[in-house]
């Protein structure tokens, strides 16, 4: 049977699978998941093709925490020749030339995040070449690459087997394997600048980064050092209250955008009594985090807040879609709310919520 492939950070297998049959049965629809741990994805079956078509169409890879990438399956090619791969997946695909969504506007050649994984990455990356120029020659891809439209799927846990799947724009990532690649800005303090910065260009919208990163516009950060995130905020021309008992970089301190303060970040107040947005990344339990968020939210110092949610060894996924069904009723009213684990996220999930335009 047919199925929607989704990948995840390799060990969260069992997460995503949770979280898909939530999801699709919060959608009427009813299926079983296939996954091995540290193979980092998860097959989602339905009972029946119309199941699969509503799922298709209805579960957005923005509303799915733990997947990177999502489609839904076509054809497998098991065992994959050693040679001559391009006709075979064209002949793999031909037969199902009517089923393919017109005009297809990418094809992502993908592998998961595994060991396995990374040894096809490289043939990956060189396959998806001759591959787009076969695909365009035989009139199934559009001429000029475009993000808009649906996605062709090649996806190769390893060179034995390969997996292809079609994706509407709304269900999958634009990117290979769900994976925005940044580079480390040398400037910054600490590796964890990352994780903010592709949460800023992952969970937030055009719109509400031009509405939140204004010259003057002021940040708290709980739980600052030694800066990374400051740093982000700082490049985007905020005024940030560093909140932590380390250390601030001094390259930081020298902008004269921050403000230092060695304070605990649960009693911590915005110095002129708001901010526009509230940044954290302290490590503490979940649940703890989320209810602070929540009153800053509701008590007015602040209009918005990206955060970090550590997650417990276990029942991850649980964790997660508790706290998120708790800062949903107090606050869905008048607030967007969205999670992702992303890429430079470890064990831990980034939320953003942003005010309702
Ligand atoms: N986001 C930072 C960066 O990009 O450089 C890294 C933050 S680090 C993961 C967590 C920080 O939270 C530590 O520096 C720690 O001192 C701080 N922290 C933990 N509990 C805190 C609390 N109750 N109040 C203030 N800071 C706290």
């Amino acid at each position: 049977t047919h199925f929607i492939l989704a990948t995840c950070r390799s060990g969260y297998e069992s997460d995503l699978a949770a979280e898909m049959v939530a999801k699709a049965t919060e959608l009427g629809v009813y299926g079983y998941v296939q996954t091995t741990k540290g193979t980092g994805s998860v097959h989602y079956h339905c009972t029946s093709e119309n199941d699969l078509n509503k799922l298709s169409r209805q579960l957005r890879i923005d509303d799915v925490v733990f997947a990177r990438q999502m489609f839904t399956h076509l054809v497998t090619i098991d065992p994959l020749p050693a040679s001559q791969r391009v006709e075979a997946v064209l002949a793999a695909l031909l037969p199902h030339a009517d089923a393919l969504p017109k005009p297809l506007g990418q094809v992502l050649v993908e592998h998961p995040d595994t060991d396995s994984g990374h040894e096809v990455a490289k043939f990956c990356r060189k396959f998806a070449v001759p591959l787009r120029q076969a695909l365009r020659k035989a009139k199934l891809l559009s001429a000029k690459e475009t993000s808009s439209q649906s996605r062709l799927h090649i996806f190769m846990p390893s060179f034995e087997q390969l997996f292809i799947g079609v994706s509407t724009a709304a269900q999958s990532h634009p990117q290979n394997n769900g994976i925005r690649r940044l580079k480390f800005p040398s400037a910054a303090p600490s590796r964890s600048t990352l994780k903010l910065e592709e949460a800023i260009l992952e969970l937030l919208t055009e719109s509400q980064r031009q509405q939140l990163f204004r010259e003057g516009a002021r940040a708290v950060d709980l739980g600052a050092c030694p800066g990374g995130w400051t740093y982000q905020l700082v490049s985007r021309g905020m005024h940030v209250e560093a909140v932590d008992n380390g250390a601030m970089a001094e390259s930081l301190m020298a902008t004269g955008q921050v403000s230092y303060f060695a304070a605990d970040g649960f009693k911590y107040k915005p110095e002129y009594g708001r901010a526009q947005l509230l940044v954290c990344d302290m490590i503490e339990r979940p649940d703890r985090v989320a209810a602070l968020m929540q009153k800053w939210l509701q008590v007015g110092y602040t209009d918005a807040a990206i955060f970090n949610l550590k997650l417990p060894m276990k029942k991850r996924y649980e964790t997660v879609a508790e706290l998120l069904k708790q800062l949903t009723v107090a606050l869905a009213s008048q607030y967007s709310i969205v999670c992702k684990q992303l890429y430079h996220n470890r064990d831990e999930v980034t939320v953003a919520i942003m005010p309702k335009a």
